[in-house]
């Protein structure tokens, strides 16, 4: 096994794209197999130092930022060990790589739905966050398509969970070899999300795991379901003359199964003013959406679009235009990222979702809300999910205040409703206030028990969905 101690060897392991600074580290473990992971937690716990376990740093939220202790990366861990195809299964190493994995299920004309946006992540992470991406609009996230997972726990073995092995009783609890835990009393939101612990009745274990965030164990092996290679598709972007058109736009699109959409994305001015440093061509217009989808009945589409006015359309049908529309949707947030890690500021930025019958009146509050705060955004991302990422820039301290009230009043409708606080980042170290308001005392009471129980040592991922404080 790897082990790296000197400051310019660890530093690279202390921050992730959130721009948290304060990272710190006394050793970074870099282990080849689970029995290395062992050896690391087994060291780890003689030296009573906590563990964080990190993948490639691209989550957004400080979750891999160790705030002292041992670093577990999963990076030599990056194997494929097998593709099924007649089984339509993959089993991977945790720090497997989502593009290599992508790559090779290519060759065997198989597809990943999850399709997670940042394919530099690691398989393992995008378990760890209940990663979602580009098509989960219309396949769901991460957590649909994970089979069984091989976990380290800080009882120095290993757990393996196949989905239907360890199901909760009709008393809500769940019995393992190494641990029997009562699931949380709370209930999980039916709609896109990362906020804390999974719960449901009779749920499985493997779903408490899946989500949280490096806190209950080490994962070190995967198994996930495919599908047959996607058909050919095509992107359309639609640029609005009037940005009040877009959810009855929404709204036809949603109800036309002939349209067969994989994805609905949506982007409103400031955001199509950023783009435009990379696609000058944008049209003057109040917001666009971007739609991915598999027909060629364009008139299908004419019927849907017919009254309303455009400002233009683009299409990508052939491989070099796909791909550059592909590049119009990626671009925004890694601009967005890159802004920030220039002005060395952290995002305020929303991660909210919201059930389907209240988004409308979610998304006239988002311009609201915009327009009273005063302060620079960009509103931009999963409208087909009702999910969208509401970033303030605020630029000096005064303007940070206004954009953390506006962020606590936009939870608090929110959670109203029966949202969440984060549909797909996560909670990581950033929003414990968050989601207290999702779940109350009590919720996040459930959620440090569950931690105690399945963690008994209190090493992994401290200071990830709670603070640690609540564990002594
Ligand atoms: C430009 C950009 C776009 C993004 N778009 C999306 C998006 O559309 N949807 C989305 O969901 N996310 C998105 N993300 C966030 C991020 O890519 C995901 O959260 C991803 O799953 C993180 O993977 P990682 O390997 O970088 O993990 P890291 O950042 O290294 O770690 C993330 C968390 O997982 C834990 N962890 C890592 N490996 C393990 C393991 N083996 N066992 C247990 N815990 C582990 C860490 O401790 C940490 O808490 C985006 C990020 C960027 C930069």
């Amino acid at each position: 096994m790897i082990i790296k101690k000197e400051t310019e060897q660890i530093i690279s392991y202390l921050e992730d794209t959130s721009n948290l600074k304060f990272g710190r580290a006394d050793v970074v473990y870099i282990p080849k197999n689970e029995s290395e992971v062992l050896e690391a937690i087994k060291e780890a716990k003689k030296n009573k130092i906590p563990v964080t376990a990190s993948g490639a740093g691209t989550g957004t939220t400080g979750g891999r930022i160790p705030q002292g202790g041992a670093v577990i990366s999963l990076e030599k861990m990056n194997g494929i060990i097998s593709i099924d195809k007649n089984n339509f299964k993959a089993t991977l190493q945790a720090g497997v790589i989502v593009d290599d994995f992508l790559k090779e299920l290519e060759k065997e004309e198989l597809f990943y739905p999850p399709f997670p946006t940042e394919r530099t992540a690691f398989i393992g992470s995008n378990v760890a966050t209940n990663a979602s991406g580009e098509y989960s609009y219309r396949f769901g996230a991460t957590r649909k398509y994970v089979e069984r997972i091989r976990v380290a726990l800080s009882m120095e073995n290993i757990l393996d969970i196949k989905r239907g092995q360890y199901i909760a009783d009709g008393q809500g609890i769940i019995t393992t070899p190494f641990f029997k835990v009562k699931i949380p009393k709370y209930t999980s939101p039916q709609i896109k999300n990362a906020a804390g612990y999974f719960s449901r009745p009779g749920m499985d274990l493997i779903d408490l795991f899946i989500g949280s965030e490096g806190t209950l164990g080490i994962i070190t092996e995967v198994e996930l379901k495919l599908i047959l290679a996607l058909p050919k598709r095509l992107i359309m972007i639609l640029f609005l003359q009037k940005d009040e058109n877009t959810l009855d736009i929404l709204g036809k699109i949603q109800s036309n199964k002939r349209l067969n959409v994989y994805s609905l994305e949506y982007f409103e001015k400031n955001s199509l003013g950023i783009l435009k440093k990379l696609f000058p061509n944008i049209p003057e217009c109040e917001s666009a959406l971007y739609i991915e989808q598999e027909t060629k009945d364009l008139d299908q589409w004419l019927k849907v679009l017919e009254e309303y006015s455009l400002a233009d359309t683009w299409i990508g049908e052939n491989e070099r235009d796909y791909n550059k529309l592909i590049d119009f949707r990626h671009k925004l947030p890694e601009l967005i990222n890159e802004y920030f890690r220039q002005i060395k500021q952290i995002k305020v930025s929303l991660d909210l979702a919201v059930p389907e019958n209240y988004f409308p009146e979610f998304f006239a509050f988002y311009r609201e809300m915009a327009k009273k705060t005063e302060v620079e955004y960009v509103i931009f991302g999963h409208i087909g999910e009702n999910h969208l990422h509401f970033n303030f820039f605020p630029k000096n301290d005064e303007e940070r205040k206004r954009s953390q009230s506006a962020y606590i009043e936009a939870v608090k409708k929110a959670v109203q409703a029966g949202g969440t606080v984060s549909a797909e980042h996560g909670i990581g170290k950033l929003k414990h206030k968050y989601l207290e308001m999702m779940y109350g005392k009590a919720g996040i009471t459930e959620m440090v028990r569950i931690k105690k129980t399945i963690d008994p040592f209190c090493i992994f991922g401290l200071n990830n969905i709670f603070p640690k404080e609540l564990l002594y």
